[in-house]
């Protein structure tokens, strides 16, 4: 590696030494309560997939930089060079992490290793390593913003064409439909490219009389996955640009985890409230918007939170007090809410398609899914919908795998 390639990684280092982030790298007492937490390590028990092992390539850099020993003894030991193999070892950190935090509740330290991961991603950013597919979805979300005029029009026809469907699922949503970036809204729905994210969730708020308005952005937060902060911020401007102008007083995400996280918690504060589309069902069956009926689904339901709605997002009881007014035949998983395990496709892993790891990796949560016993397993997150929908097939577990959402509108009472 060339020395003013690692000159700036050094300094992109730097960057990122918060007082949170130094306490992180300074703290860890490496008693190995983690290991047993990361799912990754549990399904294939190797040293470099437990959190502290990912933790110590960083520290090992930080030491060598930043702490007196290694700057003026780096031969002692303890401690990494950036170079060409130092930065293998950090991708395989990076990239083998879901970024889930089951290990930080468990930490007697609370030690974040997904943040020190954060040092990891922005090393191989600087180093040009980082996956070139998460870096043009990133992209091309940032450049949508700069051609909207000229796609909003299609968009807005594609939409309209959906009111069959809707209707089909709440036969009293009156006309429009469905608008989109209409003013006098009280709710923004961001959703995902793809009408199953916009169909269940449009009859849902028809039929709670919402005064409710679609964005013409997606949610995803690619740039989340990336660990690239600025462009996280960027996609995230989009919408709060929008929610602004249209001066609603909601913006509810769609069932997609980080871009509900990244959101509501990681790009700054904003003057309208940020809820996670199942918080808004709980308050519409609390407020008696909606009603459900008991009859319609078949077989024992469970539910799988995800990481980062549940655990990173405090959204625990609210799908569980949707799902009391679905079915009386709930099982959870053992464990759940901010205990369970990962989906084993977070961090981007879904999206940069590969599937090898991504099953192995995630053994732990296809037997904790056939420990259930349930028939049906649902979620509020569109990654891990599409993990647990791999896992079921990759494990043969029978299972079928279900929208929260989706469950929520097929139960509509008409
Ligand atoms: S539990 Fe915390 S202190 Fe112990 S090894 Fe893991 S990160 Fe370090
Ligand atoms: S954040 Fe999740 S995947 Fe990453 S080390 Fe911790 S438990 Fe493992």
């Amino acid at each position: 590696m060339e020395a003013a390639i690692s000159g700036t990684l050094k300094q992109l280092f730097e960057t990122r030494l918060h007082s949170a982030m130094r306490l992180y790298l300074d703290t860890c007492a490496r008693c190995g309560v983690c290991v047993e937490a990361c799912h990754v390590y549990a399904s294939m028990p190797q040293a470099r997939y437990t959190a502290v092992g990912r933790a110590e390539v960083i520290r090992k850099i930080f030491k060598r930089y930043f702490k007196l020993e290694g700057k003026i003894a780096p031969w002692l030991g303890e401690v990494l060079t950036l170079d060409d193999a130092t930065m293998d070892q950090v991708s395989d950190a990076a990239w083998s992490c879901t970024g889930c935090r089951r290990c930080m509740t468990f930490c007697p330290f609370g030690i974040d290793t997904q943040l020190i991961m954060s040092i990891a991603k922005a090393l191989l950013i600087g180093a040009d390593k980082e996956p070139k597919l998460l870096t043009m979805l990133a992209d091309m979300s940032i450049a949508k913003s700069e051609g909207i005029e000229e796609t909003k029009p299609g968009f807005t026809r594609a939409v309209e064409d959906l009111a069959p469907e809707i209707r089909a699922l709440w036969p009293h949503s009156k006309d429009p439909v469905v608008t989109v970036e209409a003013e006098g809204a009280d709710v923004l729905y961001v959703a995902l490219a793809g009408k199953h994210s916009i169909i269940p969730a449009a009859a849902i708020m028809n039929a709670a009389g919402e005064r409710w308005t679609l964005s013409v952005y997606e949610a995803v937060n690619f740039a989340a996955f990336l660990g690239d902060s600025k462009k996280m911020q960027l996609i995230a401007r989009r919408i709060h640009d929008e929610a602004v102008r249209l001066k609603v007083k909601e913006v509810a995400i769609v069932e997609c985890g980080t871009a509900f996280r990244a959101m509501k918690y990681m790009t700054g504060v904003h003057p309208f409230k940020v809820v996670a589309f199942v918080q808004l069902i709980s308050r519409y069956l609390r407020e008696g918007r909606i009603q459900l009926s008991k009859g319609t689904l078949k077989g024992t339901l469970t539910y799988h939170d995800p990481c980062q709605i549940a655990r990173n997002g405090g959204v625990l009881e609210e799908p569980r007090h949707v799902i009391r007014h679905l079915t009386a035949d709930f099982v959870e998983l053992r464990p759940n809410r901010a205990d369970n395990w990962c989906c084993g496709g977070g961090g981007g892993l879904v999206a940069l398609g590969e599937s090898d790891f991504r099953m192995k990796s995630a053994r732990v949560k296809a037997e904790q899914m056939k420990a259930s016993q349930a028939a049906i397993i649902s979620t509020a997150c569109e990654n891990c919908h599409s993990q647990l929908t791999d896992l079921n097939e990759h494990y043969g577990l029978g299972m079928k795998v279900e929208f929260l959402s989706k469950l929520v509108a097929d139960a509509l009472m008409k």
